[in-house]
């Protein structure tokens, strides 16, 4: 198994599908040159199966996954694809540490914080009562696990930590529309790092969890983060 067979260049493989190496990527890749990083090399190299080369580098992390790269490219092949399973075949332990703790804590708390789900609960009704002492909020309260509600919103993890005035624009627009919605006392996250971090099974756990949701309250809409 190579990147290049996991990660297939183009959707419908020939001759012509292949990277002419013309630099389009690189040019417009904000990252090109960051410790030798250069996403046309990454494609070259990948096409001639030099990919243990790729998976030892630190270049697969350097990439942010923004996709400009692809934009550029005349010939539409999938670099994001390519670098994302180059991640994937790193051994886990080499995943940079922070992206790889949040994903264990993920796994086992819910949440990519490891925040416990009573604390969790304490702050989000905490900046829901500050947010009630505003005028024509009075009455704002925030609906947990709400059987049946409209729109599920998962939360991104930095709205619970650090940014919470973020949740509160949400939560205002949400009560003047007068939007019927709830959000997960549990497994609240909604920032998928198996997508970064090239894990398939992890992502599959998360995504599950949302869909497991979706379907114990019975809600069609969901409000994802990012
Ligand atoms: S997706 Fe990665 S390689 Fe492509 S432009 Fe963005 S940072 Fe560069
Ligand atoms: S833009 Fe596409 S064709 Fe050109 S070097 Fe990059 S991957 Fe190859």
């Amino acid at each position: 198994m190579t990147i290049k067979k996991e990660a297939p260049l183009r959707p419908v493989q020939s001759v012509t599908d292949l990277c002419h190496t013309c630099g389009s990527c690189s040019a417009i890749c904000p990252l090109t040159g960051a410790k030798g990083f250069n996403p046309r090399k990454i494609v070259y190299m990948a096409i001639q199966e030099r990919d243990q080369e790729i998976i030892d580098s630190p270049w697969p992390w350097i990439c942010t996954m923004c996709g400009r790269c692809e934009h550029a490219c005349p010939m539409g092949i999938n670099i994001v694809n390519v670098i994302r399973t180059a991640r994937g075949m790193v051994d886990r332990k080499n995943v940079p540490l922070m992206l790889q703790k949040g994903i264990e804590l993920g796994l086992e708390t819910g949440n990519n914080l490891g925040l416990p789900d009573e604390d969790f609960k304490f702050i989000i009704e905490d900046v829901a009562s500050e947010l009630a002492d505003q005028p024509g909020f009075e009455s704002f309260q925030v609906p947990f696990d709400k059987k049946g509600a409209n729109l599920l919103h998962t939360l991104h993890n930095k709205l619970v930590n650090t940014q919470n005035e973020d949740l509160v624009h949400w939560w205002k627009i949400f009560h003047v529309a007068g939007e019927d919605w709830t959000i997960p006392s549990r497994n609240w996250e909604g920032v998928n790092w198996g997508y970064f971090s090239g894990d398939d099974e992890v992502m599959k756990v998360f995504v599950g969890r949302i869909v497991e949701h979706m379907e114990q309250f019975e809600i069609k809409n969901l409000m994802y983060p990012e």
